[in-house]
């Protein structure tokens, strides 16, 4: 039997998804072996959010009523103090810049193991987490070599649940040490996300160094334009200034999935193949047939750019 404790996120009055996502993989882990599925919900709207969190699989939602937002400090007492009365063998946070704000610091606060980026959990006598490496080229299976673990999972990686429960609904008070607490949210800034967005992008124009200079990037625009197509690029064209940071696809970019992934003049290194390979259908033109952005292209030209975009273009138009 292990019983698991999720922790999970909400921000300016929502749940965020990953809390969702948490109750799914908890609950697949307590079925491995049996156990209870607790949450842990710390600060906000706690009695809405253990509403809103009374799902399938989850046994008891412990509610701390300790301020507004994600707080770093008082996040890592409550979830110290639940993990000592609860004792759980597992404690679930996500893979999220609050989850590894706070993560690492629970983890060493209750002596604990911390696995990072989990895709994948299973618990046979043992808990065995499945993550990724080398810009997702690899996958990696991890043998925890300890009776309890901390693990931050990957939003996005486990179903959404969705099925109502009945769990039980506990508010949990603990000693808060107020001289712990060293900093708290004091407002929102919200950081403008451009013109567009590429994750939502069905059919992106990606752009490589093969463009050559910034005045070139008008053609690949004109060839997105005949497509109904959103431009995107690769980094060095970012890091160049050419376009801005948000259209940059990869590791160090965004993650897109569009339907149709057209590269133009990139080589398809693994930091950006890491971005892109969830694309439906991907298209490049290359002058260089061994390029490795070939080995994951259904349709590839090998031709110069600058012959190759302007036909495309007079066949879209
Ligand atoms: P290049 O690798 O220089 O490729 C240009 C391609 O254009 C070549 O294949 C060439 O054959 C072809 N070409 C040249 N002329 C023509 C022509 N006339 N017609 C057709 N083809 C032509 N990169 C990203 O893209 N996204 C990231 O998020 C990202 N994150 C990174 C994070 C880290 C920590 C590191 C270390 C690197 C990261 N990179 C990222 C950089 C990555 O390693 C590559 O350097 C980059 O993706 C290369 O971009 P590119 O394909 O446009 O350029």
């Amino acid at each position: 039997m292990s019983d698991v404790l999720a922790v999970v996120e909400h921000r300016r009055g929502s749940l965020r998804d990953v809390s969702f996502e948490l109750v799914t993989a908890g609950a697949d882990l307590v079925g491995d072996t049996g156990g209870d599925l607790h949450l842990a919900v710390i600060g906000g709207d706690v009695d809405a959010f253990a509403e809103e969190l009374s799902l399938a699989g989850v046994d008891a939602i412990h509610t701390v009523a300790e301020g507004d937002e994600f707080n770093h400090d008082v996040s890592v007492q409550a979830v110290e103090a639940l993990t000592e009365e609860l004792d759980p063998t597992y404690v679930l946070m996500g893979n999220t810049v609050n989850g590894l704000d706070y993560a690492p610091a629970v983890a060493e606060r209750l002596d604990l193991p911390l696995v990072t980026d989990a895709i994948g959990l299973q618990n046979d006598g043992g808990l065995v987490v499945t993550r990724e490496m080398y810009a997702s080229k690899v996958e990696s299976t991890v043998t925890v070599d300890a009776e309890r673990a901390a693990v931050t999972v990957r939003p996005g990686e486990w179903e959404a649940a969705e099925e109502p429960g009945e769990p039980a609904v506990e508010p949990f008070a603990f000693d808060l040490d107020e001289s712990l607490v060293r900093s708290r949210v004091t407002g929102f800034e919200e950081v403008g996300s451009g013109d567009v967005d590429i994750a939502d992008a069905d059919v992106l124009v990606s752009v490589g160094r093969g463009i050559e200079e910034e005045e070139n990037i008008e053609l690949v625009e004109e060839l997105a334009d005949a497509l109904g197509a959103t431009l995107s690029s690769s980094r060095p064209i970012v890091d160049n200034g050419w376009l801005p940071k948000d259209r940059q696809v990869g590791q160090s970019g965004k993650v897109v999935t569009p339907k149709v992934y057209l590269a133009i003049g990139i080589s398809g290194a693994v930091q950006h193949v890491a971005g892109m390979k969830g694309a439906e259908t991907i298209i490049a033109v290359n002058t260089d047939p061994d390029a490795p952005i070939f080995d994951i292209a259904d349709y590839g030209i090998v031709g110069d750019l600058f012959d190759v975009v302007p036909e495309l273009i007079d066949q879209f138009q």
